[in-house]
């Protein structure tokens, strides 16, 4: 017999994860009760996921389940929040319990990391679909936010842009001439991507805006130079490509890693008066990379090693 929907809820949400003391109230009542610290800026991010839309149809639940959650993060530590608590909103076709069993595996293996708290949430039938809210906090004032950005800063970005993009194009069957060695780290960069919490959270009171690149660099960056009301000149040669991507011709390479979607990486300014702060930053497995300077001239130009401007011939994901 299926499991009633107070039954799944009991079996797998109740005790995904353990609670901290900040939990008054967490899944059984009509709402959640949690207690913010005196002294702190509640953060608050949404993101929802569908099924053929955000990851291909096939996916494992278990990536899924890491991915649904690591996207949200990343979005908290785009504002330099720390995040403490989840609700999480589940639309799925039917009560199948291997799915939901797998998929709660890699949504609380994320959550484990970062001890956070799975404090509510809905369940509904209906075509796959998986929305995640994030509540974080931050010292009062001191988000990170897309506006900010000042003529003479200097433009940052962590890890290697486009290889999401390129894992897809091998998912969809585009490309074959891949090392299994390489597939292996690409997959695990599409499916579990890095949110960076703990480089958000150092990049407070140093960096003067920040935005997580989910619809490609040329996109998110377009975000912090519209809020700012600025430009920036961009050096392609100081992209930091993974070795996946540099094995690509040059301008395929760039392409992907310019308008490619879902790395997850922050791409975030800083004033030249703070640059060394930042090169004193040691974060494990989270290099950080000088890519260009923001400008008073409006518009993105991106330069190539040939001094020439590199025209991207497509643009980031966009829904609509
Ligand atoms: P109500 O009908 O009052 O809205 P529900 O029956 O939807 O309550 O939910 C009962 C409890 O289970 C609530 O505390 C709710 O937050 C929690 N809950 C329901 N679905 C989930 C889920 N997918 N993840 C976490 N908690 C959930
Ligand atoms: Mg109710």
């Amino acid at each position: 017999m299926p499991l009633s929907e107070f039954d799944l809820i009991r079996r797998y949400f109740q005790d995904a994860t353990p609670l901290s003391d900040d939990v008054c109230c967490g899944i059984g009542d009509d709402a959640a009760i949690v207690r913010v610290p005196a002294g702190n800026d509640l953060v608050l991010a949404m993101d929802t996921l569908v099924a053929g839309v955000h990851f291909p149809t096939d996916t494992l639940p278990a990536d899924i389940g890491y991915k649904s959650l690591a996207v949200n993060l990343s979005d908290l530590a785009a504002m330099g929040a720390d995040p403490c608590w989840i609700t999480l909103s589940l639309t799925l076709p039917e009560a199948d319990e291997n799915w939901l069993q797998s998929f709660m595996d890699g949504f609380g293996q994320l959550a484990r990391e970062y001890r956070l708290g799975l404090v509510g949430g809905d369940t509904t039938r209906g075509p796959l679909s998986i929305t995640i809210q994030v509540h974080g906090l931050v010292p009062e004032g001191q988000a990170l936010k897309r506006e900010g950005a000042r003529p003479g800063d200097r433009v940052y970005i962590s890890g290697h842009p486009g290889d999401a993009a390129l894992a897809l194009d091998i998912i969809n069957g585009n490309v074959s001439d891949v090392n299994d060695q390489q597939m292996a780290y690409l997959l695990a960069r599409f499916n579990r991507p890095t949110p960076r919490l703990e480089l958000g959270r150092s990049l407070r009171g140093i960096a003067s805006s920040a935005v997580d690149i989910s619809d490609g660099l040329d996109a998110d960056l377009g975000h912090i130079l519209e809020a700012g009301a600025v430009g920036a000149d961009m050096q392609l040669a100081q992209l930091p490509l993974s070795a996946a991507l540099q094995a690509l011709p040059a301008d395929r390479a760039w392409q992907l890693a310019l308008s490619g979607g879902d790395d997850y990486e922050l791409c975030f300014t800083v004033p030249e008066a703070n640059v060394a702060e930042i090169d004193a930053l040691s974060l494990p497995d989270c290099p950080l990379f000088f890519i260009g300077t923001i400008s008073e001239e409006t518009g993105q130009r991106w330069w190539g090693p040939d001094g020439n401007k590199f025209k991207l011939s497509d643009t980031g994901y966009c829904h609509f």
